[in-house]
């Protein structure tokens, strides 16, 4: 076998997902003569008189964005979701199903400055942000509607970003989502199967995961999953089980903090730019439903990026099986990361 073969065409099981995710190293190295996505590193100013989420801009609504500094959160002027949505009719025909998509969306600007991503944000503005992540999930599970929420950031154009303003986002949806059903699901089951003891931990201590760590802290862990689906997925990991972010201590979630942003600083040396980056927060569902309890919350970070220059689009194969192909061996992306010159 060829060194390049070595790791090829293998299977790993995603525990959360519960699905196969094929790690194929060869299709890394095939010719490639698709699209390149080349770093631009666009200086962009401060303030953008332009941009609806700087200070004193007014928004599509007509509102006056007020002279604000540090992590912001605001009603997003174009919701997916609403609460002042309709109730439809006809609404229990069973193969036209339909219900009111009731929920609401939220936009969390990092700062007031235009070109500050979490990357390049001082430790205490950091922190700031993750104290907004919580209070505003605690607010949105306070409102009965709401059965899941999901706080993320798409940032970059290679992802879809729309405005260039560094900021996150939350959908607060009326249902618990097909990916939060099947992570709550495994944790349940696994949890039940295995005397009390929980998916995440288990997965975390296993000897297997040591190759797989970017960096160790005190309450938290950034390590590569053993079936990442996205060549430089990461995931930060509670040693502590939360079911959400909410319920970690001062200390963890300063040291959440410090590692969440780490990371980032590690992506943007990797790919030598403000790297495009989608993050996922991992809470439990808030719909009061008993396996809610075996969840563990964590950060996913999953960069569309499969070297510094090549976008990973997800195309037919995957499209139609949802069965991932990885062209980079986990562990060596781990070796990679674990190699990136950060402060
Ligand atoms: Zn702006």
């Amino acid at each position: 076998m060829s060194q390049k073969d070595q790791g090829n065409w293998e299977s790993r099981w995603h525990p959360l997902l519960e699905q196969w995710v094929i790690i194929s190293a060869n299709t890394s190295v095939r010719p490639w003569s698709g699209k390149l996505s080349k770093p631009t590193n666009t200086v962009e100013p401060t303030h953008d008189p332009e941009c609806y989420l700087c200070p004193r801009v007014k928004r599509a609504n007509g509102e006056l964005n007020p002279d604000y500094t540090g992590a912001r959160a605001m009603d997003n002027d174009f919701p997916s979701l609403s609460m002042a949505a309709p109730v439809p009719q006809d609404a229990d025909n069973e193969l036209f199903r339909r219900s009111a998509a009731h929920g609401r969306c939220r936009v969390l600007c990092w700062s007031e400055k235009h070109n500050l991503t979490l990357a390049e944000l001082s430790a205490g503005e950091m922190r700031d942000v993750v104290d907004l992540w919580c209070s505003e999930f605690t607010m949105l599970s306070d409102e009965p509607a709401i059965k899941y929420i999901l706080i993320f950031e798409n940032k970059g154009a290679e992802v879809g970003a729309s405005n260039m303003h560094p900021h996150g986002q939350i959908y607060a949806y009326p249902f618990v989502t097909d990916i939060a059903k099947k992570m709550r699901a495994s944790q349940a089951g696994y949890s039940e199967c295995h005397n009390g003891c929980g998916l995440m931990i288990d997965l975390m201590n296993a000897p297997q995961a040591e190759s797989l760590v970017v960096e160790p802290s005190k309450h938290c862990s950034v390590v590569v999953p053993f079936a990442a689906r996205f060549s430089y997925e990461t995931w930060v990991v509670p040693h502590r089980q939360v079911t959400n972010i909410a319920e970690l201590n001062d200390a963890e979630r300063a040291d959440l903090a410090r590692m969440y942003q780490r990371q980032t600083q590690r992506y943007d040396a990797l790919f030598k730019r403000k790297s495009p980056n989608i993050t996922l927060l991992h809470n439990a569902p808030c719909d009061n439903h008993p396996d809610n309890r075996h969840w563990h919350f964590h950060i996913a970070m999953q960069p569309p990026l499969r070297d510094p220059e090549k976008v990973k689009y997800l195309a037919g194969a995957e499209a139609g099986s949802n069965n991932i192909v990885n062209p980079l061996k986990p562990e060596h992306a781990a070796e990679l990361l674990r190699g990136c010159a950060i402060q």
